[in-house]
């Protein structure tokens, strides 16, 4: 099965240096759907024990440059699964009474309850990626987030919530791709965000940001993954993979009842 690429612990993240289409032999656009669907009816019943047993939960955390696509990857992995017990949450501009409050604030409200998975579309990185790179905040401040990451991060597994997060890397001319084809499309207008293309502008210092982020929060209780996502099928079975083995490995277990109820006859 296609994998993300990993970095151990305390390596240099040099995303200049990664992949962002690979070549994959053994699936292709139709193989890889048909195996996210049937990875989709796996993860819902783990999803079912998960909240049956309601001790822990799971957390993915998507991060990506504009157009990457977060909100197609979220579709997809949570196409079939109860709403019940997925939360899906999208990081935009804090608000003003966000801003109120210290960063993690808002982050550690959307965390996944018990039993449930969490999907974290943006994050409390965008408080060391866009707020460095438009020095929203002076660098002494942003600069001691690393290690508060590490920290919230590290409480927040102690506590019974598994973190995975994604990187979904596209390339610069992808990007570029992705972007004109919303411009040149009517019915892509809706998604057009002018913003987007300031962002672009700075697109080597994001990488700078990115780099800095993945290797200084690449923590074994919350490691980084990166997501080969110039190709939309690959990008998709990736977290599809990622998040089911995650589960798998988590183990969920319907909770023992304290009666035997067989044998009790419903009148
Ligand atoms: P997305 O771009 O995630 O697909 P969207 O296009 O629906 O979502 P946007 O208005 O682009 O919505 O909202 C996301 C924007 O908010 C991004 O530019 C992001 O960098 C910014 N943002 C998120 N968190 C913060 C933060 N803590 N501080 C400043 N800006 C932030
Ligand atoms: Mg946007």
């Amino acid at each position: 099965m296609p994998k993300p690429f990993t970095l151990e612990p305390g390596a240099t993240c040099d995303l200049d240096k990664i992949d962002s289409r690979i070549e994959w032999e053994q699936h292709n656009k139709k193989t890889a759907y048909q195996q996210i669907e049937k990875n989709n009816i796996e993860m819902a019943l783990l999803a079912r024990k998960l909240y049956a047993e309601n001790k822990r939960s799971l957390l993915l955390v998507l991060q990506a440059m504009d157009a990457a696509g977060k909100d197609s990857s979220v579709r997809c992995v949570t196409r079939g699964v109860n709403p019940r017990s997925f939360q899906v949450y999208s990081f935009k501009k804090p608000s003003e009474r966000e801003l109120e409050y210290d960063y993690l604030w808002r982050i550690h409200r959307q965390v996944p309850r018990k039993g449930n998975v969490g999907i974290f579309n943006r994050s409390h990185y965008e408080d060391v990626l866009i707020v460095r790179v438009h020095n929203l905040v002076p660098e002494e401040v942003w600069s001691k987030r690393y290690s508060q990451i590490n920290h919230f991060e590290e409480m927040l597994q102690d506590s019974g919530t598994t973190i995975v997060k994604c990187y979904l890397h596209i390339s610069k001319e992808e990007q570029r791709e992705r972007l004109q084809a919303r411009m040149d499309d009517p019915d892509a207008h809706w998604k057009v965000n002018l913003a987007d293309l300031e962002e672009r502008k700075f697109w080597t210092e994001y990488r700078e940001a990115y780099n800095a982020a993945i290797t200084r929060t690449n923590t074994t209780w919350a490691p980084w993954h990166i997501v080969p996502a110039d190709r939309k099928w690959y990008r998709n079975l990736v977290i599809s993979e990622l998040l089911l083995n995650q589960l798998r490995a988590m183990d969920p277990q319907y909770p023992k009842s304290e009666r035997d109820y067989r044998g009790i006859v419903v009148e």
